[in-house]
């Protein structure tokens, strides 16, 4: 049921949305210089997106300072950092870590992902996102504990409540690890898949 919501124009276009409150966030702080942000988004081509929604995804909203010119890149919840494939894809390809279901396996499968790149998700989840800022300071939240080795899939499990609602909950809650100041995540990011 989750993997029909990555072709789903209404749950895309509701991601959307919220990626336009995110960066409007994201605008009205301005840069830290005290100039204004204007709109330059980078425009993307993601893997695997099915053809219905592809218009929503078309582009990673960001803004660039009138004075100093620097970047903004506001919190997304439908790109996972600089990964080519859709952050929603990311999470459900990658549940379980010690072989796919077969729905995430068929998923994976539909969408191309590479073993390569599959095997590169899950070593994120595992060793590089329990390091980020959200995870240390949100996992004690979860009762009982989600045990890094069954990210990002006990994750999912933890969001409960209809699967476009849930799933929509866990990317916001996952938005921060898709700017700056994750550190480690970031690094991994910028290698891209
Ligand atoms: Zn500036």
């Amino acid at each position: 049921m989750c993997h029909a919501l990555l072709e789903a124009p209404k749950f895309s276009a509701l991601l959307l949305r919220i990626d336009h409150e995110l960066a409007e966030q994201t605008r009205s702080e301005g840069c830290r210089c005290g100039g204004a942000l204007h709109r330059a988004d980078y425009p993307r081509k993601p893997r695997g997106c099915p053809r219905e929604v592809r218009p929503d995804y078309s582009s990673r909203l960001s803004f660039c300072c009138a004075e100093c010119r620097k970047r903004s890149t506001s919190k997304s919840v439908r790109f996972l950092g600089r990964r080519v494939y859709l952050a929603l894809a990311v999470v459900l390809v990658s549940a379980r870590p010690t072989g796919p279901t077969p729905a995430a396996a068929r998923l994976g499968h539909v969408l191309g992902v590479a073993r390569r790149t599959l095997q590169r998700w899950r070593g994120w989840w595992r060793e590089l996102f329990p390091l980020t800022p959200l995870w240390r300071a949100a996992c004690a939240r979860f009762m009982p504990p989600v045990p890094t080795d069954d990210l990002p899939g006990e994750l999912l499990e933890r969001f409960t409540g209809p699967a476009h609602e849930a799933l929509t909950r866990l990317l916001v809650w996952l938005s921060p690890v898709t700017v700056g100041g994750q550190a480690p995540a970031a690094i991994e990011l910028r290698e891209g898949c």
